[in-house]
């Protein structure tokens, strides 16, 4: 099997209301983004995968990716991992890739990704998670509505100015939704973005104070409460903090997760395979949890298709019992604008999730929605770029090329 036909494309699906995202304070989002890569193997199966996006800042991205992976097999994901890895040495993070090469295997083999993973089909809880700073008063009204649609765990942001705002904001949202909802928060602090407005950073004070003010209030755990590479102090953190502490989301993959195990940075772990090493780095970080008696939980927000990565992730962790986050803030962030080409994922009304049973990563592209939303910017084939070495090194190199690659 080889990848015979790459295709990448830019999503572009309107959000029906403006979303503010406490990640990048200040910024209107007006739009789900993503890149979506089509990978086509020389015996027809496709494979896909997505990448979270600003704009179309990946729109040179193709002429790179088409030389290293035209060709190669997609099955061979150590080769596939070492691949993106060179291809990332030039700038671009290129881990969001790797799942369609599993989406792929799974479709070849007839079996959704968690099985290859050595997971089982189970329901799942999800947890909602909130993405905007609300005040406490409709917080608790939203909360509680949430409740009433089956959520019993929910997320948080605390992204004030001010430690006492963040403070009041928990304090008055337990008081008012009662002691029952599992309530997790979210600092933020791992990758701050300041293009429009600038938050002062969290510091090891700051950080120590709100898990107690935490501990306080019945919160189960405290999220990215410093920088993403401050591992000294998340481990310091952890020492003390009377709640769990949580994080990795973007960290880039098993060589900087392994450290953060080394200093015992987390209670709990949530890479992303979309950002954090794809889905095979994001396998070590499993074991890494078994062995280390840690929890894995992946950050989820990015795509519906995001979203089915680490869901399969969760079912190939067996046993793992921690709800899954699922990035929910109405009306803005909603499941069908979050899916955009793919079926909205909807809990029951206990917020579990029904396990997939299709092969590969579970979900299908609507092809519809995809030509509504998607621009094509990028389509190589292997015969396309063979063309292409020939007429810019000439025909004697290129079939030398040809021979040493196969070689
Ligand atoms: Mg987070």
């Amino acid at each position: 099997m080889k990848i015979a036909e790459i295709e990448l494309f830019h999503l572009n699906i309107p959000l029906k209301e403006t979303f503010w995202p406490t990640w990048i304070p200040g910024y209107p989002q007006t739009h789900n983004r993503f890149t979506l890569i089509r990978i086509r193997t020389d015996d027809g199966i496709e494979g896909y995968s997505a990448g979270t996006a600003m704009g179309i800042e990946r729109q040179g991205l193709g002429d790179l990716l088409g030389g290293y992976l035209l060709g190669s097999d997609p099955s061979d994901i150590d080769r596939i991992q070492s691949l993106l890895k060179q291809a990332g040495i030039l700038g671009w993070l290129n881990f969001w890739i790797e799942p369609a090469c599993w989406d792929i295997i799974g479709k070849a083999k007839g079996k959704p990704v968690y099985e290859l993973l050595g997971g089982a089909a189970r329901p799942i809880e999800v947890y909602n998670s909130f993405g905007e700073l609300h005040e406490p008063g409709p917080r608790i009204q939203e909360l509680l509505a949430l409740k009433e649609k089956g959520f019993k765990t929910f997320k948080l942001r605390a992204k004030a100015k001010e430690f006492k705002d963040d403070v009041r904001l928990i304090e008055e949202v337990r008081k008012g939704v009662g002691p029952d909802p599992i309530i997790g928060m979210d600092a933020n602090q791992g990758w701050l973005v300041s293009i429009v407005d600038r938050i002062p950073a969290w510091d090891l004070k700051r950080a120590t104070d709100f898990a107690r003010a935490c501990a306080d209030n019945k919160i189960e755990w405290l999220e990215e409460p410093l920088d993403w590479h401050d591992y000294d102090g998340l481990a310091a953190l952890k020492k003390v903090s009377p709640v769990k502490i949580a994080g990795g989301e973007l960290n880039h993959g098993w060589d900087e997760i392994k450290i953060m195990f080394e200093k015992d940075c987390f209670h709990i772990y949530q890479p992303d395979a979309t950002f954090a090493g794809g889905i095979q780095q994001v396998m070590k970080v499993i074991d890494a949890c078994h062995k280390h008696n840690r929890i894995f939980s992946p950050h989820t927000w990015t795509s519906g298709i995001g979203f089915y990565i680490g869901w399969n992730l969760v079912l190939a962790d067996k046993g793992n019992t921690h709800p899954l986050e699922y990035p929910n803030e109405p009306p803005s962030w909603i499941p069908e604008y979050r899916e955009g080409i793919i079926e909205p994922i909807i809990p029951d009304k206990n917020a579990m999730l029904q396990p997939f049973t299709r092969p590969g990563l579970g979900f299908e592209i609507d092809k519809k929605l995809l030509k509504k939303y998607g621009t094509r910017f990028y389509h190589q084939t292997e015969k396309g770029l063979a063309f292409k070495v020939i007429r810019e090194k000439g025909l004697k190199t290129a079939l030398d090329l040809k021979k040493r690659k196969e070689g």
